[in-house]
């Protein structure tokens, strides 16, 4: 039988829908800051929607569009005029940046108090703890889809294929906060296939089309992919071979509309806490 479908439209639309209640019953007025540097197009609509999910939330978009020559020093700068702003509540800088900045002297830049991707080093430092103020959007977002599934990862073996500091590591610290078993698979992982077979929860974010297949996938595991790739025609596509997984697995996300528009919807939520940080 074929897997569930976990509808990440649906559910990101809930939390939108929830932070948009929270801004108007409060009469809140808040601000994210979206800088983005140079002309890359994939980032273009990732602010774009970015942009479209704030206006649905009451809250006002400040886009900063810097060209590609701009220095580090210009964009810190910038970063702490931000920081020093009232109306703006959270700041955002679109990855990836040019190769000529330094992306770790922009996160530790950013006020934690409105770091709301959740990359500075102290905010990093508390979602190791468990303490968090902000959670990193795209494994937040993941662990509020399962939760909107009623699925308990406590005992379970999870296994996230990817390391990065954005994705794969927050995503099995997430888990390991849930009392998963967790195994974090990468590059240099011999015999992949054998340990993302063992997962009841798989999450993959590595950027390779077609990197899981129906055979490293436990019957009735959760499926998750994070991946966003373009397949050989251009389409969108994820890291899950998702025609072959889906008759494998019991719950499987789509890409497009699985965890691309849980991210955004979990950056609206940060923004509301950096707001509520503010107040206090
Ligand atoms: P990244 O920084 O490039 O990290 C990729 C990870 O995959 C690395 O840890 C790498 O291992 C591992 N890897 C590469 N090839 C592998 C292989 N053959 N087998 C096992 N592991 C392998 O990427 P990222 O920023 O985490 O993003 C991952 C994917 O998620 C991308 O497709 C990205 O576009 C997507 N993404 C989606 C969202 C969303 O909202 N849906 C948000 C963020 C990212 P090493 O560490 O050993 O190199």
């Amino acid at each position: 039988m074929a897997a569930k479908l976990i509808d990440g439209k649906a559910i990101s639309a809930k939390v939108k829908e929830e932070v948009r209640d929270e801004i108007k019953q409060g009469n809140l007025k808040i601000g994210l800051a979206v800088i983005i540097v140079g002309d890359d197009g994939a980032s273009r609509i990732y602010v774009n929607n970015k942009k479209k999910a704030c206006e649905f939330c009451g809250i006002n978009s400040f886009e900063y569009a810097l060209p590609e020559h701009t220095s580090e020093a210009e964009l810190i700068s910038l970063i702490d005029k931000l920081n020093n702003d009232a109306a703006v509540n959270g700041i955002l800088v679109q990855q990836p940046l040019p190769k000529h900045i330094n992306q770790s002297v922009v996160n530790a830049a950013i006020s934690p108090n409105k770091d709301v991707d959740a990359f500075h080093s102290e905010n990093v430092g508390h979602i190791v703890g468990g303490d968090f103020k902000f959670l990193p959007c795209t494994p937040a977002g993941v662990m509020r889809m399962l939760e909107a599934e009623n699925i308990d990862v406590c005992g379970k073996e999870c296994v996230v294929i990817g390391r990065s500091d954005i994705v794969g590591k927050p995503m099995a610290l997430l888990l390991l906060h849930k009392h998963a078993t967790v195994m974090i698979c990468h590059s240099r992982t011999k015999n992949l296939a054998e340990v993302t077979a063992r997962a009841d929860v798989l999450v993959s974010a590595v950027g390779k089309v077609g990197l899981v297949t129906a055979d490293m996938v436990k019957p009735g595991a959760v499926v998750i992919d994070v991946g966003m790739n373009r397949d050989e025609d251009g389409k969108l596509c994820g890291d899950v071979a998702f025609d072959e997984v889906k008759e494998v697995a019991s719950l499987i996300t789509p890409v497009p509309g699985g965890v691309g528009p849980m991210t955004i919807a979990m950056l609206m939520k940060n923004v509301l806490t950096a707001k509520k940080l503010e107040q206090k």
